[in-house]
């Protein structure tokens, strides 16, 4: 078997392409080979399909391909272009590459496996490719597959924001709750970016008016989004969110007492978790504490109670509670506690409309978590825009539709 016919078959050319020659160089460790047309093949209009278009002329363009062994391995055609009678002279497609590529198909598919499971810049190093040439074939293959995406069965959806850099940029991502999938992710996380998901929604054969349920924080901007841009749907406060609230006041009290009460020094992350999830020496610590004395053992209390709401078995007896809790709250002398206590009180709707849309927070914390991926692998991801897709490939369960 030649080495030309060997490559022919493990390219998986077909007529009228063939490898016509290729040069192996050892000391620059790469492999080239050149493939040709027959002479005097006719190609397809890649424009309007017409069949049988002669070859006005050609040009030359290179690919690179899956690494021969260690070796990086290149393939050049000179590529034609075709006259059509309809469209005037148009270059074709090749088989192995898309159009404007520099990459074939299979070392795209390649390139995608990789940035999907490692940062791209370790892909950069392995490839030994350029990054904006990484994400470029990154950003097709996502585009193309959000082109393609359904959200004609969209009812629940959790919005959230996350910060894109340091305490710079946000971008807020919207997640089909029935599916586990980041659907749309935005910058900024004002009102606007909730416009822009129903616009996106409507694109994707999505219908604003069957969005029935959304789980939110309770940013003002977001409550004003939802109520102008998803007027159909009832708004559910995360629990998550909610409790932070209730969480902050209580570290709040404590730092004002500590001020007074050395006995609190080092007990910061005691008050802000529950005792089930202490260690025996945090747990020891705890009950060590002069619990009557000390107004951060009140609120820390306070917070306890607050978090027995999400135990209530349904919505009516869960309003009862949290009326006492209100009551409770209020009477506590406690300033943060009382601040929060209203606060509370006025998103009293949303935080009561979990008992029915039971919006379950696990997903949400499993996409954050594929989102925290996210950042991790596009770190040093230079704009927002390469974030955002790195999002979509590991948290859209989108179909990429990869060559194979
Ligand atoms: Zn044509």
């Amino acid at each position: 078997m030649k080495d030309t016919h060997l490559l022919q078959v493990a390219l998986g050319v077909v007529a009228p392409w063939r490898v016509t020659a290729s040069e192996f160089d050892v000391s620059a460790k790469r492999l080239d080979i050149r493939l040709d047309f027959t002479a005097g093949s006719r190609f397809a209009c890649p424009h309007c399909g017409a069949a049988q278009c002669p070859v006005h002329d050609t040009d030359t363009s290179s690919w690179r391909h899956l690494n021969f062994f260690q070796h990086e391995a290149y393939l050049h055609a000179r590529v034609p272009r075709v006259r059509c009678e309809h469209c005037g002279v148009r270059k074709i497609g090749v088989p192995w590459a898309r159009p404007g590529s520099g990459f074939t198909l299979l070392f795209e598919a390649y390139l995608m496996a990789m940035v999907s499971a490692m940062p791209v810049a370790a892909a950069e190093r392995l490839v030994n490719e350029h990054d904006t040439r990484l994400w470029r074939v990154l950003h097709h293959y996502v585009d193309a597959a959000r082109e393609r995406q359904d959200a004609s069965e969209v009812t629940h959806v959790a919005i959230d924001e996350t910060a894109a850099r340091r305490g710079h940029d946000y971008i807020t991502l919207f997640v089909d709750i029935d599916q586990a999938r980041v659907l749309f992710a935005t910058e900024g996380k004002d009102a606007a970016t909730i416009a822009s998901f129903a616009n996106d929604l409507a694109a994707h054969q999505g219908r604003v008016e069957q969005i029935s349920e959304v789980s939110i924080d309770m940013s003002p901007a977001f409550i004003k989004g939802t109520a102008e841009s998803l007027p159909q749907a009832s708004v559910t406060f995360d629990r998550f969110h909610v409790m932070k609230i209730v969480n902050q006041a209580v570290d709040q009290v404590r730092r004002a007492e500590q001020r007074t009460q050395t006995v609190l020094k080092g007990t910061r992350y005691i008050w802000l978790r529950n005792p089930a999830t202490l260690s025996d020496r945090q747990l020891a610590l705890l009950q060590s504490m002069p619990a009557r004395t000390l107004k951060t053992a009140r609120a820390y209390q306070l917070k306890l109670g607050f978090q027995e709401l999400y135990q209530q078995a349904t919505p009516e007896v869960a309003a009862a509670y949290l009326a006492r809790w209100h009551f409770w709250a209020t009477h506590s002398r406690l300033p943060p506690i009382i601040e929060a206590a209203r606060t509370i009180r006025a998103h009293r709707a949303g935080i009561l409309r979990w008992f029915n849309s039971h919006i379950a927070n696990g997903i949400i914390e499993g996409i954050n978590s594929l989102v925290q991926a996210a950042k991790a692998k596009a770190r040093g991801y230079r704009s927002t825009r390469n974030l955002i897709a790195m999002v979509y490939l590991l948290a859209g369960k989108l179909d990429l539709q990869l060559p194979a």
